[in-house]
């Protein structure tokens, strides 16, 4: 028996079967997989991409066909979005190879890697770890899982981000430095993947900060579209 209840395992609905839930591991998440991305955040453009993480309860599942709401977090006064595509592990495993590492995926998602960016900066600045900046409550909105046989291929595929109608981010996953494959096979090597894991892969530049109030809309093509307002 449990000391008390265990907190709901975190979900996220798979589009067209809405019925079927994806039940969430673990969230993994690239920084700097963009060049240009890596430009506007004081990098050279040619660094190595890393990994951070996020609870797996940080994600709010987005229906398309319904607009959300985010809770603007606390310790903040630059909260900021990143548009990313999301894999969604379907098929576990350590140490994949390049080549099998499409076997391994479930579906896409789209998702906004929300971040303390104030925070971040400190962080880096004192050498200090990101957790507070990346891993807190409701800093995963993310849409339905659009299963990979229903989906176009992932490794050119439009991402878009607009706050109140104007667009701040606009990019294409073909422009990612570590490939979709790539970033499968390297996560794998540090942990063990497991199904039910989901993987944000990165943000093209123009991430700005948003504040409350604002509506943020994002999306990526063929994947799936999410809105959210700011409270
Ligand atoms: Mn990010």
């Amino acid at each position: 028996m449990f000391a008390f209840a265990p907190c709901a395992q975190s979900v996220v609905p798979v589009a067209g079967a809405p019925d079927v839930l994806f039940p969430v591991h673990r969230i993994y998440c690239v920084g700097r997989n963009y060049a240009e991305h890596d430009l506007e955040m004081g990098g050279s453009g040619r660094g190595t991409p890393c990994f951070f993480a996020k609870p797996a309860d940080a994600v709010v599942p987005i229906d398309c066909r319904k607009p959300a709401q985010v809770d603007y977090p606390g310790m903040t006064s630059n909260l900021q979005h990143e548009v990313e595509l999301v894999i969604a592990i379907g098929k576990g495993g350590r140490d994949i190879a390049v080549e099998n590492a499409r076997s391994h995926v479930y579906g896409w998602a789209v998702g906004v890697d929300l971040t303390r960016r104030d925070l971040q900066a400190a962080a880096k600045e004192q050498r200090r770890p990101w957790t507070t900046a990346k891993g807190f409550d409701q800093s995963a909105p993310i849409s339905w899982i659009k299963r990979v046989d229903q989906a176009p291929d992932a490794d050119a595929l439009d991402l878009w981000l607009y706050v109140n109608n104007e667009e701040r981010q606009k990019g294409n996953t073909r422009s990612m430095i570590w490939s979709i494959d790539e970033v499968i096979a390297e996560i794998s090597r540090y942990w063990e993947l497991r199904p039910g894991d989901l993987i944000f892969t990165g943000s093209p530049a123009g991430v700005a900060a948003i504040n409350r109030g604002d509506v943020v809309r994002a999306g990526c093509s063929g994947v799936g579209t999410i809105e959210f307002t700011l409270l």
